[in-house]
């Protein structure tokens, strides 16, 4: 008792000492889920985040019309996620992920860059979001390296064998999530991304459905688990965690099924978070795709260097 007593004496005398608290940065992407679905179907999890911080909807999918029209391609999208630019910048056109443009860093490179011995997760049901988004060992991005890695399970076709169901992707969401929890709890990395893709695969294949509903209510549950792992952190380290939950684009409505284009349908997605500054930006649904990453750089207080932060797209959701 008298341990937890000194301990949080502590907490309350850092900011005197002028001293900040450890801050460590969560967020995840849950593929393709559209923003209606997402309001129709219970979420306990994701609504105690939003609780605690907000809930808004949000847009993807760059200027209508405009240089910066963005397709509404889960890879598109994340890659306007890491990196605060629109495809005309950051070249992701597609899932294939040719040619990116690593001139415009991503929010693991500005991290790595600003606090070189920070520690960088990511857990993952795509490899290429590490190997080819984050462009890790390469040359362009300055050999980025993680420290801590959790993907290619989709690769492994013995232990996960690829079923017409895709079922193989709920288990690997499965363990992805526990993974990152565990990891959480136990190494709290510094930034950490979770990507899982099983809501992607029903939507595409059932749209607006009952296996669509019961995708979310998991992917809910898989979130609730890090939310837990954030929770158990913040209690017993006083640890300042931010986790910022999206998905990567809308699906075309009426049956939601598809996705690529650029009806408004397709271009909503929605966001959920914990941060309680939340600027008028967030609140009034004026937020996209772009806005992630300045808030996360907000959040985390690390500098960046003025060719990149000139690139930006979007701006901070949180207030100054
Ligand atoms: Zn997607």
């Amino acid at each position: 008792m008298i341990r937890r007593a000194c301990f949080l004496l502590l907490i309350f005398l850092l900011p005197l000492l002028g001293l900040s608290q450890e801050k460590k940065v969560v967020f995840i992407i849950l593929d393709g889920i559209p923003t209606s679905e997402l309001e129709r179907v219970p979420t306990p999890n994701l609504d105690q985040i939003a609780k605690r911080g907000g809930y808004t909807r949000a847009f993807t999918g760059g200027e209508r019309g405009g240089e910066s029209e963005t397709p509404t391609i889960s890879a598109v999208g994340y890659n306007s996620l890491l990196t605060g630019t629109w495809a005309n910048k950051h070249n992701v056109w597609d899932n294939d992920i040719t040619a990116p443009n690593y001139d415009y860093w991503s929010i693991f490179r500005l991290m790595r860059a600003a606090r070189p011995e920070s520690k960088l997760a990511i857990f993952s049901t795509w490899e290429d979001n590490r190997t080819k988004l984050l462009g890790e060992g390469r040359e362009e991005t300055g050999y980025l390296k993680l420290d801590i890695v959790f993907d290619g399970f989709e690769k492994d076709t013995s232990r996960f064998p690829h079923d017409f169901e895709k079922e193989y992707l709920q288990k690997i969401d499965n363990l992805v999530s526990c993974e990152a929890a565990y990891s959480i709890k136990t190494q709290a990395p510094d930034l950490s991304w979770v990507y899982l893709e099983f809501t992607d695969a029903v939507g595409h294949r059932f749209g607006k459905s009952p296996q669509l509903t019961s995708a979310i209510e998991l992917a809910d549950k898989q979130v609730g688990r890090i939310w837990e792992a954030i929770k158990i952190r913040e209690e017993k380290y006083g640890e300042e965690w931010l986790i910022w939950i999206t998905t990567d684009h809308g699906r075309k409505a009426p049956e939601f099924k598809e996705h690529g284009g650029q009806s408004d349908s397709e271009r909503e997605i929605w966001m959920v978070t914990n941060a309680q500054n939340l600027n008028n930006r967030f609140n009034s649904g004026q937020a996209s795709m772009v806005d992630i990453l300045p808030s996360l750089v907000d959040f985390l207080e690390i500098p960046i260097p003025d060719n990149q932060q000139k690139n930006w797209d979007g701006t901070t959701l949180l207030l100054k």
